[in-house]
């Protein structure tokens, strides 16, 4: 009888535990599944995320191919245009000077006009864009080629609407003018007394132009 009652006392036991652990184990595996449809989710959540907000500024000329051109007004009987509407005072000449910020050239290739960033900036003349990118003491920097002229517009900013090999037609848009600082450019070697990646050798929003003839470098002011 005693061993009887034990037994019946063990097999009652036993059932309640293995009945215990299947529950357990249950919502153990419940609770695995949920966890792991949850962090599918959130990943799910955080790559639709990344792809909406940051592509756009991981490559700026995505929907280059499709933005409507945009045009100035100007002269027909001018040779070149102003690349600068409304922005004509010179901070730095061309020629022989004192460079206002190191590696910027003591000999100044080009005139500095100063004005506000995303200034609009445009083509001198038709031609065909041969670079557009980063160029050391230049920063970001668009050239314009047309027979043995070489335009170069420093400074830009890197949000490129032409890109190297484009035809563009005189008076069409093709840049702005550039932030003084740039981050994460590799081999940017400019900066400023704080150690502040520079957009070249630039001590301010400005646009530098040049002119090559014959790849010798001329005052652009006697072409305007
Ligand atoms: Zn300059």
């Amino acid at each position: 009888m005693l061993l009887y009652l034990t037994y019946n006392a063990y097999i009652f036991i036993s059932c309640k535990f293995k009945k215990f652990f299947r529950v357990s184990l249950l919502k153990i595996y419940l609770f695995e599944v949920f966890q792991i449809k949850k962090i599918i989710l959130i990943i799910m959540i955080f790559t639709v995320f990344i792809c909406i907000f940051f592509i756009p500024f991981i490559n700026p000329n995505v929907n280059s191919e499709n933005v409507t051109k945009e045009f100035l007004q100007f002269n027909a009987s001018d040779k070149f245009i102003w690349p600068i509407p409304g922005y004509t005072r010179v901070s730095s000449p061309f020629g022989k000077r004192t460079a206002p910020t190191t590696g910027a050239s003591t000999y100044h290739k080009g005139v500095d006009i100063p004005a506000p960033e995303n200034t609009k900036l445009y083509a001198v003349c038709s031609g065909q864009i041969i670079f557009a990118g980063f160029l050391g003491g230049g920063g970001y920097t668009i050239t314009l080629s047309i027979d043995n002229y070489k335009f170069t517009y420093c400074h830009v900013s890197p949000n490129f609407i032409v890109k190297t090999g484009d035809t563009v037609q005189k008076g069409e848009l093709i840049g702005y003018v550039g932030p003084k600082y740039v981050y994460g450019v590799p081999g940017n070697t400019y900066s400023d007394k704080d150690g502040r990646p520079t957009n070249g050798a630039t001590t301010g929003c400005h646009l530098h132009l040049g002119l090559r003839i014959d790849d010798q470098y001329v005052n652009a002011l006697d072409y305007f």
